[in-house]
């Protein structure tokens, strides 16, 4: 591994527990971390940018990039498919940003398989009323979809505890900073900082 390769993070959620707000808020204050734009066949929501919030593809367009092996993971989530290009991640870890995958536990699994030090955090909302009122009051969905989203969240959840790490995001502040304590701390592990400042260990470590 070169030294100053950057470390890989997924975050997990189900819908509407503020994992987006989440990294938005944490990208702000660190410009050495990016998150992944992963490719989608839904439409894109009022708002959402192309090649900025996700490149929005057709079917056959995502199935041609299954088949020329672009995907570092893919699933179908909802009724459409997501998936993270390799692309999206190797320039940016090659250049030591620390990467998120803001991806749901199909990809999460497939991630641990092919990058088994990556660094997995689920997060929660703090109640079922809570969640059920943020995906509401989001105003970008139909009743039926946020019927079909509450449904889901439950199975997401179901996979909390295949994560390293888990935050409740009640107060977003305190939520915002338990995410930048786990990426933090885990920059400063022994071994990743080994590896970055090797050239001072080896100074430092050398006899006069
Ligand atoms: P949304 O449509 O609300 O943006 O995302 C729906 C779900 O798809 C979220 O749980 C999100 O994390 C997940 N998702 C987004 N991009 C990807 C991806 O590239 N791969 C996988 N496996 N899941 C993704």
């Amino acid at each position: 591994m070169s030294a100053n390769r950057g470390n890989l993070f997924i975050l997990s959620a189900p819908s509407g527990a503020g994992k987006s707000s989440l990294i938005t808020a944490l990208l702000k204050r660190h410009a050495d971390m990016k998150v992944s734009v992963s490719h989608t066949t839904r439409q894109p929501r009022p708002g959402e940018e192309n090649a900025v919030h996700y490149h929005f593809v057709t079917v056959d367009e995502f199935k041609a990039l299954i088949d020329k092996n672009d995907f570092f993971e893919w699933a179908q989530v909802f009724e459409n498919y997501y998936g993270t290009s390799k692309q999206a991640i190797e320039t940016q870890l090659a250049h030591g940003i620390d990467v998120f995958l803001d991806i749901d536990w199909q990809g999460a699994r497939q991630v641990r398989e092919l990058a088994p030090d990556v660094q997995t955090i689920f997060i929660v909302p703090p109640s079922k009323a809570e969640l059920e009122s943020r995906l509401n009051n989001r105003g970008q969905d139909s009743a039926e979809v946020i019927a079909s989203r509450m449904a889901k969240a439950q199975a997401e959840t179901s996979h909390y505890d295949e994560y390293d790490y888990m935050i409740i995001n009640d107060d977003f502040d305190i939520a915002l900073s338990e995410l930048e304590t786990i990426v933090l701390s885990h920059r400063l592990k022994q071994s990743n900082q080994a590896l970055k400042y090797q050239p001072l260990l080896t100074d430092l470590l050398k006899e006069d």
